[in-house]
Parts: structure tokens; sequence; C-alpha cells
């Protein structure tokens, strides 16, 4: 799926460069395991910045990446990166409730912006990332890393072209058994924006959202807890959306269980991806007996290389800011309606 021309006038910096040079604002998990090994492999940008609060990391990131002193940044002086020119993007992979403050920053520096997903925590956040990108002629892009995945974009473009036509039902489900760990863990509580809703149940929503091309009008939820004294934030969380002309869409996500599957049941036949979220190995098969092979490539290397493209091209981004505040409308949606005991809540 090619990236469309841009249809508005925000951004654009003149890049001259071959590679844009990115800084990772977090070095946990998904930086050190995923990000930072795949944009090893990337053709349009790579690692030129990191951005930590921990400075036993400095060392072991420099020696590994060639990362230079001067591109070496933590939380109180990342703004001092605006007179960096080795950096033009900040891909900000911190705990959810921190993506907009450091957006923020980063789009002030001049910086185009990554954000993981969920963009953040409830709209306002969100819109406010928009505006300040927006602001500063920056691009913003949200990490769902399924939209530049070649099985996922092929039911995608299904969604104009209906093979089966009309969805009618759709079934997603995204989670895995998270013990809990040592009970410290940001993604146990709700204040940095933990719970399995914001760190998984966007998979199966984005997912809905995309295979039907809809946005959902309606939505009943519930919250179920079989841990309590692990999980502040939701452990596992069931949402119901309904779509216009009736489509419905069964939705769950939990850190109680290993869920990854979407299925669409259509007017005349279905299709199902299991896995549809892993980092590898998405596939799918269909009602006539289709088989979507799995992509061999690396996913973040695709998907960080979309997006540096569309930045050098001057092109809107396949996942701009936008979509993300799209599940995050729904998600407030769900927790209104989880709060009043699964309530129905119009979106
Ligand atoms: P993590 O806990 O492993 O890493 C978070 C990093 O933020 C750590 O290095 C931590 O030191 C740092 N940090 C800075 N300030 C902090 C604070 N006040 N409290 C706690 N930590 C703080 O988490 P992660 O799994 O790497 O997730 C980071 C982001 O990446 C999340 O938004 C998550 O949703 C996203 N993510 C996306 C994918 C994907 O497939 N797209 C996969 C995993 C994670």
């Amino acid at each position: 799926m090619a990236a469309s021309t841009l249809p508005f006038s925000s951004f654009m910096i003149p890049q001259s460069k071959e590679k844009l040079g990115v800084a990772l604002v977090g070095l946990g998990y998904y930086s050190r395991d995923l990000l930072a090994p795949a944009l090893q492999l990337t053709r349009h940008c790579e690692l030129k910045g990191i951005v930590t609060g921990t400075p036993e990391k400095i060392p072991v990131w420099q020696e590994k990446y060639g990362i230079a002193n001067k591109n070496v940044y933590n939380y109180e002086n990342m703004h001092e990166m605006a007179d960096n020119e080795d950096i033009d993007i900040v891909y900000i992979v911190l705990p959810n409730a921190l993506h907009k403050k450091y957006s923020v920053i980063g789009a002030e520096a001049g910086k185009h912006v990554w954000c993981e997903k969920p963009m953040a925590i409830n709209v306002g956040e969100c819109e406010e990332i928009i505006n300040a990108c927006e602001k500063n002629k920056v691009q913003l892009t949200i990490g769902y890393r399924m939209h530049h995945e070649p099985v996922t974009q092929k039911i995608i473009s299904w969604n104009k072209s209906r093979p089966y036509g009309k969805p009618l039902k759709l079934t997603a489900e995204a989670g895995f058994y998270n013990s809990g760990g040592d009970g410290t863990h940001w993604k146990l509580f709700k204040e940095l924006g933990g719970g399995a809703m914001f760190d998984m149940g966007v998979y199966p929503l984005n997912a809905v959202r995309y295979a039907t091309g809809m946005e959902p009008t309606r939505v009943r939820a519930t919250i179920e807890r079989s841990r309590p004294e692990i999980f502040e934030a939701d452990e596992t969380t069931i949402f119901d959306l309904e779509f216009p002309g009736g489509i419905v869409a069964h939705c769950k996500t939990s850190f109680s269980e290993g869920l990854n599957t979407l299925r669409t049941e259509c007017e005349k036949g279905w299709y199902e991806l299991r896995p549809f979220q892993s980092y590898s190995g998405v596939k799918g098969k269909t009602s006539d007996n289709k088989f979507l092979s799995p992509f061999k490539g690396n996913q973040q290397a695709r998907q960080m290389d979309d997006d540096a493209l569309g930045i050098i091209q001057n092109k809107k981004p396949l996942v701009p800011g936008e979509e993300g505040l799209l599940d995050i409308r729904v998600v407030e949606a769900i927790f209104k309606s989880a709060e009043q005991g699964g309530k129905e809540i119009a979106i």
C-alpha cells in the first residue's frame, strides 16, 4: 500500500539525506529487542541517537550500535536535540502515559515523531500530539506495525474489494500470559497506561476497524480480574462493537491467556488470520481454501522504512496520528461501558 500524496499542507522539512537518523526514546524491551535490531536492516533510516534515564545503558548501547556521545540524551535535555542534525526522527517507546509528553518535546525540537501504540491514554492527549506535530510541521505516525505487514495489507484491501461480500460478524482476540513479574512493572498499573486493553486490546480493536473499513458506533464492555492482587489495571477486557449496517465484532484482550485470532464472517464466505498480530508468521486461510502465506521479512524494518520513505518523499504516512486517536476514542468508550457494568455506550 503506497502512501498517498499529502492532502494537507502541514509538514515538511526538506530532506537531502539518504538515511534519516532515528533516536529511540526509552530503551526498554521493545527498543532493545525489536527496534534497534530492525534499524540495522533498514534502507531509509538508521539508529543515530538514544534518550534514556538509565545511565548504565549508555555505554552498552554506544558500544553495540556506535552511537556518538553528542547523540546521547536524557529526559531532561532531550529538547536540546533541536540543534542536532544527526537526528531527524524521535521514536517514542515509553510507558503509554508518557507518549504525549515526549512526543510533544520531540515535535517542538523540530523532529518527526514516531509514537508507539497506543498513541496516548486519552483523546485529549492524542489531540495535543497531533496539534504539536502540525504546528511544528513534522510528520507523525503511530507504531501500528500490522498496517505495514503484507498479509494484513491484503485483508485491509478487502474492506473495499469485499471478495467475500459484506462483513457480518467479526471475532478478534489478542492476549498473552503475563505473570506480573516482581509486581512493579508499569503495565500492571493504570497510572502509566498499563493494562491489557492498552497493551494488547488495541490490536483486535484496530483489526476490526481495518477489516471493516468502518468506525464502530456502539460498545458494551466488561473487565474481569482473576488475579486482582497483581493487576490494578485491567487484566481481561471483553468488548462487543456495533458498526453501521448491523455488523458486529466480538473482541477480547487478556493478560491471562494466549489469544491471537482475527476472523471475519461475510455474506459469501469467511477469512481468518491466526496469528494476526505476531512479530512474524502472520498467516491466513479463507472459506474458498486460499492460503495467505507469512511474510518473510522483518516487520519493524518494513514499518520504519515505509515511514522514513514517507518523510523523504513528503507523503502522508500510512498510519497518521488520526488513526491512533480513533482507537483511543473507542477505548475511552470501552472503559466507560465497563465502569457502568457493561452498559451500551454510543461512541
Ligand atoms: P518497557 O517497560 O520494557 O520499556 C519502557 C522503557 O521506558 C524502559 O526503558 C523504562 O526505563 C523507560 N521509562 C522511562 N520513564 C519511565 C517511567 N516513569 N516509568 C517506567 N518506565 C520508564 O516497555 P516496552 O514493552 O518496551 O513498551 C514500551 C512502549 O512500546 C509501549 O508503548 C508499548 O505499548 C510499545 N510496544 C509496542 C510493541 C509493538 O509491537 N508495536 C511491542 C511492545 C511494546
